[in-house]
């Protein structure tokens, strides 16, 4: 079964072919609607498709099983993958006041990509349908209860592709059925997340309305006292873009990039220490809560770029953590090995290598085997 997964941007589109769970191809337009780029995602996905049967991998779009599409924002109404049609396709262009800048660009991947190849089945991913199993108490915030009402304003949380995709591969990792574990999952790349997994189901996640809260980020603040906003706006600064563009890792040392960051910090320097010690302060923040909300837990979980790689910062993250059962072996964790936890470690430390691809292709499939 061959199944092409998209992840449409406003200038750029990745796409990765599988047939099944076996990766055939992969690659990127980048620079969509600038000078020397595609002109538009209909030239995108034309130079995509030139590109798969240059590879050998595909004859054209037409043969294709499925496109497995990846959709940032599905409010409350998506709670899984779904088979896309036209209410799917107003459905997500209805939630483009929650995702401003993501949705349009999935819709544009949408749209054309069915122009291209019309028949071929598309199905909707979307990074938020996983944390829709959070109780009430866990996405409401504690402010007039007619904004969410009235324009929905709560926690959706994130990264939902990733987290399931973590899980699942955690618990099996662990011999015991995913129904059966908990699990804080720290997806920790650019953009970071983590997650309190219960019986395979988001009961709480760090970011929120936006993808602005939460952890420390490459360029985002994470959490901050709401009227630092506010004063950010009285003195006549974009917080906005002070927030998302230039706080984080890069607000505190200059540097968004862990690898650099770690780089410097080895060589003695103040700021990208400071920054490293913050940064790890609020995942240990995050894994107490969550330890709290799912009353103890099989395993603590690091993924993505910096969760995968950085030895570093897992250290940090779970220094002075004993306590609760979490005990790294510095060895193992130095070797990036797929379980880093101390033999007397309670609670089992691990890394596991997000793919959300293979994820978005195979939740496609099953939606496709109905
Ligand atoms: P994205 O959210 O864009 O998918 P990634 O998951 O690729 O990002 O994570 C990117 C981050 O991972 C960067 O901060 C990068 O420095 C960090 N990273 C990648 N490799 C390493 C490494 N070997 N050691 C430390 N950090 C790493």
């Amino acid at each position: 079964m061959k199944i092409l997964v998209l992840n449409s941007g406003s200038s750029s589109l990745k796409y990765k072919l599988f047939d099944g769970e076996t990766p055939l191809y992969e690659g990127a337009v980048e620079r969509i609607g600038e000078a020397g780029g595609a002109r538009d995602h209909r030239e995108a996905l034309e130079e995509a498709e030139a590109a798969l049967v240059e590879s050998g991998t595909l004859a054209s779009f037409a043969e294709l099983d499925a496109v497995g599409h990846r959709v940032v924002h599905g409010g409350e109404r998506f709670v899984e993958p779904t088979r896309i049609d036209e209410a799917v396709v107003e459905a997500i262009r209805a939630l483009i006041p929650l995702a401003p800048l993501h949705n349009p660009a999935n819709l544009q991947g949408i749209e054309t990509m069915a122009a291209l190849a019309p028949g071929v089945p598309q199905v909707a991913v979307f990074d938020t349908a996983f944390h829709q199993t959070m109780e009430e108490a866990a996405y409401l915030y504690a402010i007039p209860y007619e904004l969410y009402e009235e324009q929905s304003v709560r926690r959706y949380g994130f990264h939902g592709t990733s987290h399931a995709f973590v899980a699942k591969k955690a618990a099996a990792m662990l011999g015991k059925s995913l129904d059966e574990t908990k699990l804080v999952t720290l997806h920790l790349g650019n953009g970071a997340s983590a997650c309190a997994v219960k019986g395979g189901k988001s009961v709480d996640t760090s970011m929120g309305f936006t993808p602005l809260a939460g952890l420390v980020m490459g360029t985002r603040s994470g959490d901050i006292d709401p009227e630092i906003a506010i004063l950010m706006q009285k003195k006549g600064l974009d917080a906005d873009e002070m927030l998302n563009k230039r706080s984080g890792l890069k607000g505190l040392c200059g540097d968004n990039d862990v690898r650099a960051i770690q780089k410097r910090a080895e060589a003695g320097d103040t700021a990208a220490r400071r920054a490293l010690a913050v940064y790890a302060h609020r995942i240990r923040h995050y894994i107490g809560a969550y330890l709290a909300q799912l009353g103890g837990a099989d395993a603590v979980v690091f993924t993505a770029g910096v969760g995968e790689h950085s030895a570093m910062v897992r250290k940090m993250a779970c220094e002075g953590l004993e306590g609760l059962g979490i005990v790294v072996d510095e060895a193992k964790n130095a070797a990036n090995a797929p379980d880093i936890s101390a033999e007397d470690s309670k609670v089992r430390v691990l890394v596991v290598p997000t793919d959300e691809e293979l994820e978005i292709a195979t939740q496609t499939a099953k939606v496709l085997r109905g």
